[in-house]
């Protein structure tokens, strides 16, 4: 028998058993190995019955002095009780709705129990242990598997128990070097211990070492890509200060963080390596003044540049504003949006093939197949979270070699971005311009009824209050009409409402035509409309620096990381701004979210907490990114160890860029089964 057997290799595995391991993944016998408990119970030492304590699990042995089937909840429920004893005492053993049990238990048998004591009045019972008759009990810290249908814990823990031996003749896989500088556990070690640890302390040592090998493989296979894409030759740009000519002409001076950003942009695309960076900033941090330089630095030495945004009022709002100073330094700024008229989007074509244009700014309109550059240089992505890594290359694939430059706005930890992005290089603008002033966040639970429309009622006061002192507001909702969903206000309810308070004042949602969105847009970046109900379609980037208030209607609808970025809609100027949350229906995780608003205004710290809350798997599908599946290892909880096993993988790939030498086949093997032959990530 070996790991790469198939499961019906094992004693008591039939085609039908196998096709219940099937549906958890499990074909092999590695799979099952593979197959990490998702807990454990620690059965190590026999309680004394008078030693057992409220609250406290514990495993005693006893025999069943009486059996006593019975009712509760007027006999609608069946109830099944034992009376167990050992020398030092008896206690209660209970099971409600398992009538199925009474033929497990016999008087005078002798059972393990597993279990955690409660009072019931002023007894001590334990309801629903796990038992085991004495003879079959074996004492140890006990696995408790994930199962489904067709997979009894009982079976899996046979099968499990019954390839340890396997175990013992494995094979490491890992150099020598690597197992040593990381202090690592043997693999067959490693195996035994997860399964069947004889203490905490190998438990821990066995976790470690398989934590470390998942990372170690995922960041070995995307080093090596990344290695790979710096290896092509990029442009170099001219090695001089082109870019100050842009930069003197900005309204303010940039901020260290900015400066710093421009720096390491700018040693990237005077180098011959092609630039791939991702500028990571907070909200309001400005971003878009890098990327403008860095464009203008690509067109001075005669390329052109495109930059796409996720939605067409953001780009529109680059283009406003790039056109305009762009026009000054005679370069010359073209629009490409999917809502505009073909006749339009042909003539922009065209000039952009003919040279007529410098820069295009637009959404992924500019990545579509008829859109051809006389001479591509850079490409940027604007909030690069919101499009695939795939639309992210097919804009890069508009040239050979191009500079890429990318910009987020946090959405993702520090840490997880380099296992996402590890492709990129990062820059990251961890400085807001001089004068922001912290926005005042509130978090209101309204709840129905009166009360709630009290809260609202004086939050909307404030508004007007901020209204005539000649400040904006926005008010976000989350849906279009009534009948999407019963529980929320809808936009249009909303605005009606306020129309009564507020008498400029504008509705702007998804499914309204383009131009008047933009014609709504403009008007409120002009400062003629004083109140903005909207949906989440003002979500990224809109800058409007008058705006000072933000109010989320039925709060508890949106994420984390989406108050974040609605939240960065206002505080972009010189004035205090101020944050509203209302929430309707109020739930623990709203809450909490709220406080976390109310209590930071770090996107990389509400990212972090974002995680928390919900998992990594639910922030970023890591399928939907392109990277596999992790089976152990939990980037949220393990960052640490993913760091150290980047730093081995670095290690690894300086002394042996193919991983062609003998002591590295065996991680080469697992990375290239981890992404596939076929995926562009493999070695
Ligand atoms: P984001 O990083 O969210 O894309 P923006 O680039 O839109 O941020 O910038 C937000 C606001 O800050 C804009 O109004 C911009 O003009 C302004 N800004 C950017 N850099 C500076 C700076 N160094 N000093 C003052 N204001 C700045
Ligand atoms: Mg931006």
């Amino acid at each position: 028998m070996n790991l790469q057997d198939n499961l019906t290799a094992l004693k008591g595995v039939g085609p039908k058993k196998a096709n219940a391991f099937a549906n958890m993944n499990i074909h092999t016998l590695e799979d099952l190995a593979y197959t990490i408990p998702r807990g454990y119970e620690d059965r190590r030492s026999i309680v004394d019955i008078k030693n057992l304590k409220e609250g406290e699990t514990a495993a005693f042995l006893g025999t069943v002095d009486q059996i006593v089937p019975g009712r509760f909840r007027g006999k609608r429920g069946q109830v099944l009780k034992l009376l167990v004893s050992d020398d030092t005492g008896s206690i209660e053993v209970v099971f409600f709705n398992a009538s199925y049990l009474t033929k497990a238990f016999a008087i005078n048998a002798a059972f393990v129990f597993y279990g955690t004591p409660s009072y019931n009045r002023d007894r001590l019972q334990v309801i629903h242990p796990d038992f085991t008759k004495q003879a079959e009990f074996v004492k140890g810290i006990v696995p408790v598997y994930p199962l489904t249908k067709g997979v009894t814990q009982k079976e899996m823990r046979r099968l499990q128990r019954e390839i340890l031996p396997l175990y013992d003749e494995l094979e490491e896989y890992l150099s020598e070097e690597t197992v040593r500088r990381n202090h690592l556990c043997g693999l067959g070690y490693a195996l035994r211990n997860l399964h069947f640890p004889e203490d905490k302390q190998r438990l821990l040592e066995s976790k470690y070492r398989m934590i470390f090998d998942e990372f170690l493989v995922l960041e070995t296979g995307i080093m090596a890509a990344k290695n790979r894409a710096g290896a092509g030759k990029g442009i170099a740009f001219a090695q001089n200060d082109c870019e100050q000519e842009y930069i003197c002409t900005l309204p303010y001076a940039l901020t260290g963080a900015q400066e710093r950003c421009v720096r390491e942009i700018k040693a990237d695309m005077e180098s011959t390596r092609t630039m791939n960076r991702l500028v990571q900033g907070d909200v309001g941090s400005g971003k878009t003044a890098v990327a403008e330089i860095a464009m203008y630095k690509a067109v001075r030495n005669g390329y052109q540049a495109v930059m796409m945004a996720p939605t067409e009022i953001l780009a529109r709002q680059h283009f406003e504003g790039m056109q305009q100073s762009f026009a000054k330094h005679g370069i010359r700024t073209g629009f490409l949006v999917g809502s505009m008229k073909a006749a339009e989007k042909r003539a922009v074509l065209e000039d952009l093939e003919q040279h007529r244009l410098d820069i295009l700014i637009g959404t992924h309109a500019v990545i579509q197949d008829n859109v051809a550059f006389a001479n591509l240089g850079l490409v940027i992505t604007d909030e690069q979270h919101r499009f695939g890594v795939n639309q992210r290359v097919l804009l890069q694939n508009k040239g050979e070699n191009i500079n890429v430059l990318v910009m987020t706005a946090t959405p993702i930890p520090r840490t997880l971005a380099v296992v996402l992005y590890g492709d990129l290089d990062v820059s990251v603008i961890d400085e807001l311009p001089p004068g922001r002033q912290e926005i005042i966040t509130r978090c209101a639970v309204a709840g129905e009824g009166m009360n709630g429309n009290l809260l609202r009622r004086k939050c909307y006061d404030f508004v007007e209050r901020q209204v005539r002192a000649g400040r904006q507001a926005y008010v976000v909702t989350p849906l279009i009409d009534e009948s999407e969903a019963i529980d929320a206000r809808s936009v249009n309810e909303v605005y009606e409402e306020l129309s009564k308070l507020f008498e400029r004042i504008a509705l702007l949602h998804g499914a309204m035509k383009q131009e008047e969105k933009d014609a709504i847009m403009e008007q409120f970046g002009r400062g003629d409309i004083d109140v903005l109900v909207a949906t989440v379609v003002i979500e990224v980037g809109i800058n409007v620096p008058n705006a000072t208030v933000m109010v989320v209607e039925n709060a508890e609808r949106f994420g984390l990381a989406q108050l974040h970025q609605l939240r960065g809609r206002v505080g972009r100027g010189e004035h205090q701004s101020y944050c509203f949350l209302l929430i309707e229906h109020g739930s623990e995780l709203a809450e909490k979210r709220g406080q976390i608003m109310e209590q930071s205004s770090d996107g990389f710290f509400i990212a972090e907490e974002d995680l928390k809350l919900r998992g990594p798997g639910e922030i970023f599908g890591t399928r939907q990114h392109g990277l596999p599946d992790l089976k152990i290892a939990d980037m949220a909880r393990h960052m640490d160890v993913l760091s150290r096993a980047r730093e081995e993988a670095l290690r690894i790939l300086k002394e042996d860029p193919e991983l062609a030498a003998g002591e590295h086949l065996g991680l080469r093997g697992r990375v290239t089964k981890l992404f596939g032959e076929d995926m562009t990530l493999h070695l």
